[in-house]
């Protein structure tokens, strides 16, 4: 059983508030909650070994997640994404699923989701489609236990297998989010698929994207997706389709299997123009771009007063900021990040 949360005066009859429109007219209905910086994992992609993470006062609580996710939906917000960090990892995590559930009920959110390792998805599968999730991201690279090690650093590729059944036995849609990394594992990418599709999930490619110092070097990592899709095309047939959704994903149907294979492209591909998110991060800070360092600080406004009037003051503002598009580069000299923060951070 999970605790409940206490919303105090949060549905109370408030005024009806406008949409979320930035300046490019890009309607914001997309927010994804980072609940956690912590892990249970280390990819070698997005953690250093000895992660420094955020003590735990700085975090919001579980309440204060809920006020400003639900601020969020009552300004025109219909999908919300808890990631991380792993988001499974943060305590009473399921109590925060189970009182946004609500928004579902009352028909002011479409899609409650989350993205995670998969790690504790045995564990709490049931109860996620209890809360009203219908559909999980989970992240596996590899399907070779050794390598998955590697990659991971501390995952078990056992367990999280047995959550993605415990996942479709309780009836959640699975999409599985692989990072392409050179030499790692670009040749396993048709088994991946192949499994992937075999038993009915989408399969997404991600590119590494340049985030935050991870110890390594990112030109060692990066592996265009434009070569993956060459190599797949001579074995596959693929067909685009323009399943769009608002982010920077594009989608083909692969004849062979039947099944949808997507694309991240941030560093070849500008998708920036059909934006609808934005990002909040555990310390409550608001992210308007994943490739910028503009941020809005919400904790401030959201613990100035028990009332949401200077919470919604304060993301009117930040979406006033929402940048056009974002320059994610890696700069090829330095072989550097492009921002300091980690994705863990932001969230994928
Ligand atoms: N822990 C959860 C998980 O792994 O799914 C949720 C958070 S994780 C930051 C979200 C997604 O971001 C994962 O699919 C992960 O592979 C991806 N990711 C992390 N660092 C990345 C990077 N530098 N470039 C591209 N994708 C990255
Ligand atoms: Fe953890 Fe996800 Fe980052 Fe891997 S990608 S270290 S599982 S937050």
């Amino acid at each position: 059983m999970t605790d409940a949360i206490e919303t105090p005066g949060l549905d109370r009859g408030a005024p009806a508030r406008p949409p979320l429109i930035d300046p490019f007219a890009r309607a914001i209905t997309y927010l994804r909650v980072s609940v956690t910086d912590r892990c249970d994992f280390r990819c070698v992609y997005c953690m250093s070994e000895n992660m420094a993470f955020l003590p735990k006062a700085d975090l919001l609580s579980l309440e204060e997640l809920d006020r400003v996710c639900s601020a969020f939906v009552a300004r025109g917000v219909r999908k919300l994404r808890l990631t991380g960090g792993e988001p499974l990892v943060r305590r009473g995590i399921m109590a925060l699923f189970s009182s946004l559930s609500r928004h579902l009920d009352s028909g002011a959110l479409d899609e409650l989701t989350l993205t995670t390792n998969g790690s504790q998805l045995a564990r709490y599968a049931a109860e996620l489609k209890a809360c009203g999730v219908k559909r999980v991201n989970v992240s596996i690279d590899t399907l070779d236990a050794d390598k998955f090690r590697a990659i991971t650093r501390w995952g078990d590729l056992g367990k999280v297998l047995s959550g993605v059944d415990a996942a479709q036995a309780a009836g959640l849609a699975i999409k599985i989010n692989a990072v392409a990394l050179k030499g790692v594992n670009d040749d396993e990418i048709p088994t991946l698929m192949e499994w992937a599709h075999g038993r009915g999930m989408d399969l997404t490619l991600i590119e590494v994207m340049p985030l935050g110092d991870v110890g390594e070097g990112r030109l060692d990592q990066y592996l265009p997706l434009s070569l993956v899709r060459a190599r797949l095309s001579e074995r596959y047939t693929l067909h685009d389709i323009d399943d769009r959704t608002g982010g920077p994903a594009r989608y083909v149907r692969v004849a062979e299997t039947g099944g949808r294979l997507g694309f991240i492209t941030p560093l070849t591909h500008n998708f920036c123009e059909s934006c609808n998110r934005v990002r909040l991060t555990c310390t409550g800070t608001l992210y308007m771009c994943l490739g910028q360092e503009d941020a809005a600080d919400l904790r401030t406004p959201l613990r100035a007063s028990e009332a949401d009037d200077l919470l919604h003051t304060a993301i009117d503002e930040a979406v006033r900021r929402k940048p056009r598009g974002h320059d994610f580069v890696i700069d090829r000299r330095h072989n550097r990040p492009a921002l300091p923060r980690h994705m863990s951070v932001t969230g994928g």
